[in-house]
């Protein structure tokens, strides 16, 4: 069953679904943030470096410096690019897939049943905050979360040190009680934004704050990351599973029942 509305034609391996890269557990890579690292196992530099104040992250996808997934989020927050009304689209319909499916997941791995609120991580430029597309795509575009997003961060005056943690980056804009929160973010480079964002969230009263994030950044160019993204791409992507429910990690939770039931039925995207 396909879940967008309208008349909007199904997300097909045209749309460039097809180069997703999907994250798996395993040998050499970060327990938390699913980098690829050099060291068989334990957490990536970045990891080790920043504080940690999510209860999971899911990635939905590996995001190659300068390929599609990356040109396609930097594209979508410039108004003046003629692409941006498809890059939208194509970015509310991998998260609508996604989230779907998999919602159920990021539950279980952060110990919770279900996420009350959902949120966005705010832009670093608070010009551009002020209409961000992301919160289009969670708080209008997106089924399963437009019920439950609210604005709940906003980016204070702190200057910001580009990839450094920062508990006073955010400030939440109301008290909250306890609540489960979602966090959606696009890009994943060393964490700090999210993590920043998650401290800001549990500073105001949240319980616990895990995060999905549409691209986890990488360079091909690293160590071996070439040849370990080209057998990623090899595998193929697939939205009936995720690096929770994949099965690929025994050790890390057990299947949610989204999962033990087959997903959504979303395995028609399989390519
Ligand atoms: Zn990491
Ligand atoms: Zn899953």
């Amino acid at each position: 069953m396909w879940l967008w509305r309208g008349t909007e034609p199904m997300l097909s391996a045209s749309s460039g679904v097809e180069r997703l890269l999907a994250p798996r557990h395993g040998s050499g890579v970060c327990r938390r943030c699913l980098n690829l690292t050099a060291e068989a196992t334990g957490l990536c530099r970045a990891c080790r470096a920043g504080e940690h104040h999510l209860a999971a992250i899911l990635p939905i996808s590996y995001s190659v410096g300068g390929e599609w997934l990356h040109h396609l989020i930097a594209s979508y927050k410039r108004d003046a690019d003629p692409w941006v009304p498809d890059a939208i689209t194509t970015l509310a319909r991998i998260c609508e897939a996604f989230l779907s499916a998999h919602e159920p997941c990021v539950a279980s791995a952060a110990g919770v049943e279900r996420f009350q609120l959902v949120t966005t991580v705010p832009s670093g430029d608070p010009r551009r905050d002020s209409h961000h597309p992301l919160r289009r795509i969670v708080g209008d575009l997106v089924a399963p979360t437009r019920d439950r997003h609210e604005r709940l961060l906003v980016r204070t005056p702190t200057p910001a040190i580009p990839r450094h943690f920062d508990a006073a980056r955010y400030r939440a804009t109301q008290p909250l009680r306890g609540e489960a929160v979602l966090l959606i973010d696009d890009m994943w480079t060393s964490g700090a934004s999210a993590q920043s964002a998650a401290a800001a969230l549990l500073d105001a009263g949240a319980g616990k704050v895990a995060a999905i994030v549409i691209a986890r950044h990488l360079n091909r160019g690293w160590d071996r990351n070439d040849l370990r993204l080209r057998r990623l791409a090899r595998d193929g992507f697939d939205f009936a599973s995720c690096v929770v429910c994949s099965g690929e990690d025994a050790g890390l939770t057990t299947k949610p029942a989204a999962a033990q039931r087959g997903g959504d039925g979303l395995s028609s995207l399989r390519r």
